[in-house]
């Protein structure tokens, strides 16, 4: 075993000395047999959530109606997760009510896919009901049980299925298929929060566009807010070589193809409940990028883009026309990085000083000052120093 796993085993030797069985589970375990990176451990546990807390000194609620405790140990936390079953499913969605179980087995049952529903216990042993590792082997999404059943159960599970085709370059195995497509309807049943999650893990996924081509060959992309009929402007996505986009540049290309705008930006992404930080984000990324396709960046421009801005759109300028070298990337950074100032809290001049050398009260003449000095400034006509600026505003004043 490698980390993460290792600094997690005395969680579960502890949870097992207190008389509970205790397994690495679900995602983390699948990852390390694909050895791919693991960010988080998932840990199932016999104990009820409040078993739990008293094993631990400190615990954090974070799910505990999911059975899910969040242990804080050694500068670590871990997600502890009491066996259940979901009991009755409703309206297509997973269930309110979950019921906790001591068995393991019963808890990888209701997992979603069999690579998704082995355990590993703190010794390195693979427990596998459901042939889970013969999946990982031939790259294999298939449903842990009846698909049909499954996808009846929680219709998210018809687009996580995608979203590993994208995240792991895996099929979705044939029977599971012909029933992920023949329900692909329930998925308007899902709440936006939960598609999106798994949305955006198709984005940013290594076989993004294999995903693409399942969106529009299932027609799932007709029950995701705002693409109900942009079959011709997704396929418009699919011509570009996406790899290594972030979530933000990912949203940008994609708006950018759908050729939205403005406040049309903003509705498409209310839709899909982005918070309103990342809107406005990624407004600004489609807003310079229409602007860099046709023309360079102007100094100004730079400056009120700001640098992630200015590499995100320069990333998606070359991805458009299909440029490789990152020389031209670097050049407008390296221009961006010799600006004298990089916010207007760079000016060495404030309004106080503005007021006291004018003798004026506050005013809109203030702000006015200080945009045309920052303009200046940027343009090389003044240096971003008191005593010069002062000198330049007075000979400005005498003109
Ligand atoms: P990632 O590496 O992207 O986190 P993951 O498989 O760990 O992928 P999570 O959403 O973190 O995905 O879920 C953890 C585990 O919980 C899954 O591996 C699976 O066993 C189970 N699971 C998650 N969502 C569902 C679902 N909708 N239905 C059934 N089981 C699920
Ligand atoms: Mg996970």
């Amino acid at each position: 075993m490698n980390e993460p796993f290792l600094s997690a085993i005395p969680v579960l030797k502890r949870l097992e000395d207190s008389g509970y069985e205790a397994y690495f589970v679900g995602g983390s375990v699948r990852d390390y047999l694909l050895k791919r990176p693991i960010s988080d451990v998932d840990i199932a546990v016999s104990a009820t959530p409040e078993e739990v807390k008293k094993i631990f000194p400190k615990t954090v609620d974070i799910g505990i109606e999911h059975g899910t405790v969040l242990v804080l140990i050694h500068n670590h936390s871990y997600e502890i997760t009491t066996f259940r079953t979901e009991g009755e499913y409703q309206d297509y969605r997973r269930p309110k009510e979950v019921a906790f179980i001591r068995n393991l087995n019963e808890d990888l049952q209701r997992r979603d896919f069999t690579m998704n529903a082995m355990a590993m216990d703190r010794y390195g042993t693979l427990i596998d009901p459901f042939n889970g590792q013969l999946a990982i082997k031939e790259k294999m999404i298939q449903t842990v049980g009846s698909a049909t059943e499954r996808f009846q159960e929680d219709a998210l599970r018809i687009m996580r299925a995608v979203r590993f085709v994208s995240q792991l370059s895996f099929s979705i195995e044939a029977d599971t298929l012909k029933a992920l497509t023949k329900l692909v309807p329930l998925l308007q049943n899902i709440a936006i929060e939960r598609k999106r999650v798994e949305f955006e893990k198709l984005l940013v996924g290594e076989n993004c566009h294999k995903a693409m081509e399942i969106l529009l060959e299932t027609n799932l992309f007709s029950f995701l807010p705002g693409l109900e009929n942009q079959k011709k402007l997704i396929e418009g996505l699919m011509a570009y070589n996406t790899k290594n986009l972030s979530k933000k540049e990912m949203w940008s290309l994609l708006l950018f193809c759908l050729n939205l705008h403005g406040k049309a930006i903003e509705v498409f992404l209310r839709n899909w409940r982005l918070p309103v930080k990342d809107i406005k984000e990624i407004q600004q990324i489609v807003e310079y990028l229409e602007k860099r396709l046709e023309q360079e960046w102007s100094v100004y421009d730079l400056y009120t883009a700001g640098r992630n801005t200015v590499t995100s759109t320069e990333k998606l300028h070359d991805v458009i026309k299909g440029l490789t070298g990152l020389q031209s990337q670097q050049q407008w950074l390296n221009l961006y990085d010799a600006l004298p100032i990089k916010q207007r809290s760079d000016i060495s001049v404030t309004g106080g000083d503005l007021m006291e050398w004018f003798q004026r009260h506050g005013g809109p003449w203030l702000k006015e000052t200080i945009l045309k000095i920052e303009y200046a400034i940027l343009m090389g006509v003044v240096m971003n120093d008191k005593q010069k600026i002062k000198e330049w505003l007075m000979t400005c004043s005498q003109n």
